[in-house]
């Protein structure tokens, strides 16, 4: 799943510029209109049922398929053997993100895209949200493989994924939180994500604040210490909070303590699998309504959330295959080992059959809902909150989110997993098996962890490299990388 963050750090946050300039003000009415005719496709479409649904899903398969066949030289070697010039979608091989990686240039179907130039500009902090050619946005990620990740944007997929969180959000129940929200709080929206670097939360976040939806926004860093973060949002008073699941969880046991004190009329929750237990502390904490959004950096929107606490899925700007560990399909009703992705929206970096790593479970049954939408449930990779203690005797709860910030900008792209050992220890697996890299790794490691852990009133917890490997979760498969074995 995710939007989650591939690599980064604590760094200042950066504010969209007060003062647009006048491109800026073209592309974002350029930008409106192509987010409202979609917003009408998408209503149209799904108000005709599953059929029409699935016939529009169909027709934008197959020219997305003859787009990247055409475009993609990647795309044309892996298919060079089909003999269908129209073959079908469950005929193509699956793909994998460190193939496509391994042939970025010819996986792209913009020539004047190249990996080194792409990288330069992530290099570059300063652009987090801007266009790269003045019309694609970029954003990395590692995803749950841990694998690192770059994904290329063009206009109609933007236009499509800004379009398919409006239909979302436009239900009659949400529109009066709305109107609430505007009321109470001035429509102030929050988000708390990792904040300073090219991910696609915040790269979005920045995008549609530059086209301004809201009133006001701004982003707080998911870095910050948590009674820092705490006293911000006292202080904006936020109607609109979006943050990921373990972030909102943290959050929420802070309001229940009395010492955050916000009242959203909505809180939107994305990045990482959301528990059910989790969906309904949160809520119950801030008496407000949670939509939760089953994304990746693969394809923004996926899924979201029903009142029935199922995801439907975006089934006319999406295909989701769940299969098993050789590929073939899972019966509804099971859960699968992956899950393959094929989005309908992004031509220029196609992602066709594309093995997520998600376990999804289809649900046989038509929703109690009654979306036309067929409805899955998501587990991904689930990390844990760390709490420790702190030399005072306090527990202070760390993100993982942020953790695996601090740990991928300091050994970017290799693997690694923390363990919590006591209330203020913490185990650091390597996944490099050279000695004396396993040293420097180890080095660059604790020095970044020490000094975000400083920052967070915990420089008595002690970090020790562990002899061993990362551990896979033994009944997923999948990584995790931050694991509490014990609590404070
Ligand atoms: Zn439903």
């Amino acid at each position: 799943m995710q939007h989650r963050p591939g690599a980064g750090g604590p760094h200042p946050r950066r504010q969209p510029p007060a003062v647009r300039r006048t491109d800026d003000v073209a592309q974002a009415s350029l930008d409106a209109w192509h987010v409202l005719a979609r917003t009408w496709d998408i209503w149209w479409t799904r108000r005709g049922g599953f059929d029409t649904v699935a016939a529009r899903a169909a027709e934008r398969t197959a020219a997305l398929v003859a787009h990247a066949r055409r475009h993609s030289p990647f795309y044309r070697d892996a298919w060079r053997s089909l003999a269908s010039p129209t073959p079908a979608l469950t005929s193509l091989p699956p793909v994998t993100k460190r193939e496509l990686m391994g042939r970025f240039d010819d996986w792209v179907t913009d020539r004047r895209l190249h990996r080194r130039g792409v990288e330069a500009f992530l290099t570059d902090r300063s652009h987090i949200g801007e266009r790269y050619l003045d019309r694609y946005v970029i954003w990395k990620s590692s995803g749950s493989t841990g694998e690192p990740g770059i994904f290329v944007q063009d206009a109609e997929a933007l236009a499509v994924y800004d379009a398919l969180i409006g239909v979302q959000l436009q239900t009659p129940a949400l529109a009066g939180r709305y109107a609430l929200g505007f009321v109470t709080h001035g429509g102030r929206a929050a988000l708390v994500a990792a904040t300073g670097d090219h991910f696609a939360s915040i790269a979005s976040w920045q995008r549609m604040c530059r086209g301004s939806p809201w009133p006001t926004a701004r982003a707080f860093s998911v870095m910050d210490p948590l009674p820092a973060l705490v006293d911000a949002l006292n202080d904006y008073q936020p109607a609109f909070l979006a943050s990921y699941p373990t972030t909102l969880a943290m959050l929420a046991n802070e309001q229940r303590a009395g010492r955050l004190r916000i009242a959203p009329a909505c809180i939107w929750s994305g990045g990482e699998c959301l528990a059910p237990s989790a969906a309904s502390t949160i809520e119950q904490a801030f008496a407000s309504v949670l939509i939760n959004e089953y994304g990746a950096s693969e394809c923004m929107s996926l899924a979201y959330s029903c009142p029935a606490g199922w995801l439907h899925v975006n089934a006319d700007w999406v295909v989701l295959e769940p299969v098993d560990r050789h590929y073939q399909a899972t019966p509804a009703g099971e859960s699968s080992h992956s899950v393959l992705v094929t989005n309908l929206a992004n031509r220029v970096q196609p992602i066709i059959r594309y093995d997520l790593g998600d376990s999804i479970l289809v649900q046989p049954d038509p929703c109690g809902c009654g979306s036309p939408l067929p409805a899955l449930r998501a587990e991904g990779r689930r990390d844990d909150v760390l709490m420790l203690r702190a030399h005072d005797g306090a527990i202070v709860p760390l993100s993982p989110l942020a953790l695996t910030t601090v740990i991928e900008d300091a050994i970017a792209g290799q693997r690694f997993q923390l363990v919590q050992t006591a209330p203020d220890r913490i185990a650091v697996r390597l996944g490099n098996v050279d000695p004396d890299e396993r040293v420097a790794e180890f080095g660059a490691t604790k020095r970044a962890l020490d000094a975000y852990l400083s920052h967070q009133a915990l420089d008595n917890v002690q970090l020790a490299l562990d002899a061993g490997p990362p551990v896979p979760d033994p009944r997923s498969g999948k990584l995790r990388e931050v694991i509490a074995s014990v609590h404070a």
